[in-house]
């Protein structure tokens, strides 16, 4: 079977890494120009030839990147089979209409609205009460195109620094920590669900994810379980989907976004649960039965972000596992992430700071349990 990837970055990468046990082949389509995946078969694509060839090579289509055209993904899906399908990707590249889908399925959000103008942005801030984060409606990730408002007055400013026709205005919420949950749809509907992960992140991106949480009550997971089973079937979704969540003090959720896509906050599956995401992926696209998402043991996985620090340093700690995407060392970008695992949280959270101390741009660990 040859998969056909839209997007080439680590995600494509880490995916195909899983996959070449199945004997899969992967042919990527790059639309950003920077192909980053340095494994398959990698097409760049500027126009319909390229597209042509792309095709005459896959069986199936899948993706690791929505911020796609979805024209584009809806002409593919004319020829091969595209799973998850081009409807999760219109929805999930839009914060709009990713809302009104909870809403409809009745997944609680912040409390939000929705502007077309600095004014209508002043007014949001006024009736949600500062502080509120505002955010453009297509494009954004990693918490580019956003904003925080403490003052209504700011709102001229905000809506000049993100420069975006339409944006949404959250209220911020007084998170206890934020968390994910990943689950997997086959193309026969069964639907399994990873142990939920605590995530911090700084500055919009992801640093520390860790799963299972010590402290989640089974009833938080069920909840969550719950709200991405509505979407996964409302979608008639197959593959993995990603629902990042705030978790308030009262144990409550508030959906805050979703991924069409394997996920950064899923990367500790790869040597944390008996089946990665990556290899779910795959099994669900395929139609192949989907794999055990137990974890098998305490796990966090740390991102290496900006520069590689010494990787012989970090494969020195215990049940260090190193993942690193072959990129060059540049300011905040990806480089690889670093899963640690161990037999307890107290032992793992020792990993976790060695390991983050040998990292010159990782922000000291903070997990909610400790
Ligand atoms: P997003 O791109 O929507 O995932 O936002 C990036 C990060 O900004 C999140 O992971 C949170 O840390 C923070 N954030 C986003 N929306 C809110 C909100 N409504 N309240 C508090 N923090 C938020």
């Amino acid at each position: 079977m040859n998969i056909g990837v839209l997007g080439a970055g680590q995600l494509g990468r880490m995916l195909a890494l899983a996959g070449y046990p199945l004997a899969n082949r992967f042919t990527f389509l790059d639309t950003t120009g920077h192909p980053s995946a340095g494994i398959g078969d990698v097409t760049v694509y500027t126009d319909q030839h390229h597209l042509d060839d792309f095709l005459a090579k896959v069986d199936l289509v899948t993706y690791e990147f929505e911020h796609l055209p979805v024209a584009l993904v809806q002409a593919i899906e004319e020829v091969r089979p595209v799973y998850p399908s081009s409807e999760a990707i219109r929805v999930c590249q839009n914060r709009a209409e990713e809302k009104a889908l909870f809403d409809r399925l009745g997944i609680p959000t912040p409390a939000y609205r929705l502007v077309e103008h600095a004014d209508e942005l002043e007014a949001a801030a006024r009736e949600l009460g500062c502080p509120v984060v505002a955010k453009s409606v297509t494009e954004g990730y990693d918490g580019k195109g956003q904003a925080v408002l403490r003052d209504p007055a700011d709102a001229a400013d905000a809506w000049r620094a993100i420069g975006h026709p339409r944006l949404i205005v959250e209220a911020f919420v007084d998170f206890v920590r934020e968390v994910s949950i990943i689950a997997v749809r086959g193309r026969d509907g069964e639907v399994v669900f990873y142990p939920m992960a605590e995530n911090q992140h700084v500055d919009g991106i992801l640093r520390y994810s860790l799963a299972p949480m010590p402290d989640l009550d089974d009833s938080v997971q069920q909840t969550a379980d719950g709200y991405i089973r509505a979407l996964l079937d409302e979608l008639d979704y197959v593959g993995v989907l990603t629902l990042e969540l705030f978790q308030c003090a009262d144990g409550s959720l508030l959906a805050n976004e979703m991924a069409p896509r394997v996920h950064n906050s899923g990367h500790w599956t790869m040597d944390g649960a008996v089946t990665s995401q990556f290899e779910n992926h795959l099994r669900a696209i395929q139609g192949l039965p989907l794999g055990d998402t137990a974890a098998r043991m305490p796990t966090c996985m740390v991102n290496v972000i900006g520069q590689e620090g010494d990787p012989a340093a970090i494969l020195a700690i215990g049940d260090a596992h190193l993942h690193r995407y072959d990129k060059s060392e540049r300011p905040g970008r990806k480089l690889g992430h670093v899963n640690l695992v161990a037999s307890t949280h107290e032992a793992l959270m020792e990993r976790v700071r060695a390991c983050a101390a040998l990292l010159p741009e990782a922000p000291e660990p903070r997990f909610s349990f400790e």
